[in-house]
């Protein structure tokens, strides 16, 4: 077997994701143009910060087809598992699977071997093998990612485990961001000092990149804010519920009402306009059949009105979805309220209260006010409904 594997073929049964097997020499690997844009996407969510659980999340959210999916679909593969399923199956990526790709060293162009074994002649079971047993050969392949992004990614889960070992809980994980450049504050233990402290600061400005600025923000000011802002939320809605559901249609919705109101009013137009094409259409057809128009024009007329048909199609099919959004906008305050419920009084902050409640926090770079304080800005942007302080 091993000599097989020198040259650094792949022998398995379906390349991985963003490659296909090259028709022309066997166990070589080609970059398939069709797929390679979802281990692109996947690495980059990777290098901004994102972990295996969040960008699994976001890769079904956005319906990015599974790898065993796309098999089905070029091959007939897995045929038993598609078959009479809802549509949402093709999207149910696994932790594992976001994992497995994320520490793939095919994206980088070599190929490693000798991972796996069975576990007797008699069993098809695999078990995996020490790390030490592996061997790899380099350059195999045309790479997908780039060696400083993968190293990168792999740096980012080294750091992830080791500080679970430590016993932190990163409650923010996957939540604190850059307000200037979006990517997500990277966590910091300042270990030297003799009260050992906590921070966060933009990963951008990090790891040699020296991009974006700092951002940098204490552990424990974030946290006594976000507690602060939640608080506040928590005990007004069980204080006065609807005064709060009020309070927040109002501030949310003035400005959307305008505009879904004259997406409404266009949306009719356009239908009228729709109407009255269907009606001029058939009018010039009517005058053709009577010698009335000369084939010239009926063909230029009729161009010209199923050309504008097709674009009011277009604008009305947007108008549609934007009208569809703004409803769920209003839904979205009564869904807030009630999650917000489930909470009371709460002395300290939980992973599970600040994912069930928050979106995302902005954490905007620090600056003097006049008087030489630091001043900083920290926007919380709600599940559901935005920004709403
Ligand atoms: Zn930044």
């Amino acid at each position: 077997m091993r000599t097989r594997h020198e040259n650094g073929a792949h022998y398995g049964a379906y390349a991985p994701l963003g490659y296909r097997k090259d028709p022309e020499q066997v166990g070589h690997l080609l970059v398939d143009e069709e797929t390679k844009w979802i281990i692109e996407k996947i690495f980059a969510l990777a290098v901004q910060g994102a972990g295996a659980a969040k960008i699994t999340h976001i890769l079904a959210s956005e319906q990015i087809p599974t790898p065993s999916w796309l098999n089905f679909q070029r091959y007939g593969t897995f045929a038993h598992v598609y078959e009479g399923q809802p549509e949402g199956k093709r999207y149910e990526w696994t932790i594992a699977q976001v994992k497995k790709i994320l520490q793939d060293e095919n994206y980088i162009g070599n190929s490693v071997h000798n991972k796996q074994t069975n576990v007797s002649f008699k069993s098809k079971k695999k078990i995996r093998k020490p790390k030490s047993e592996w061997w790899k050969v380099e350059g195999t392949h045309e790479a997908i990612i780039s060696k400083a992004d993968f190293d990168r990614v792999q740096e980012q889960i080294a750091s992830r485990r080791r500080k679970q070992k430590d016993g932190t809980t990163q409650i923010f994980a996957g939540l604190v961001k850059c307000a200037d450049c979006g990517w997500s504050l990277a966590f910091g233990t300042n270990q030297r000092k003799k009260a050992p402290y906590s921070y966060y600061h933009c990963s951008k400005n990090g790891q040699g990149l020296r991009q974006c600025s700092m951002h940098y923000i204490r552990y424990d000011v974030l946290y006594g804010f976000v507690l602060s802002r939640l608080q506040y939320w928590i005990t007004a809605v069980h204080q006065d519920e609807q005064a709060i559901l009020d309070r927040l249609s109002k501030s949310t919705m003035t400005e959307q009402a305008a505009a879904s109101k004259r997406a409404a009013q266009e949306k009719r137009r356009a239908e009228k306009r729709l109407t009255e094409l269907d009606n001029l259409l058939a009018k010039i057809y009517e005058d053709r059949i009577n010698e009335k128009i000369t084939e010239r024009n009926f063909s230029m007329l009729s161009q010209k009105y199923q050309q504008e048909q097709e674009e009011l199609e277009k604008k009305i099919e947007a108008l549609t979805a934007q009208l569809a959004s703004t409803k769920e906008q209003e839904d979205g305050i009564n869904k807030w309220v009630e999650l917000i419920k489930q909470f009371s009084s709460p002395t300290e902050l939980t992973a599970d209260m600040l994912n069930t409640l928050i979106e995302k926090i902005l954490v905007h770079e620090a600056t003097k006010d006049e008087d030489g304080n630091r001043v900083q800005e920290i926007e919380i942007i709600y599940r559901f409904v935005g920004k709403i302080d």
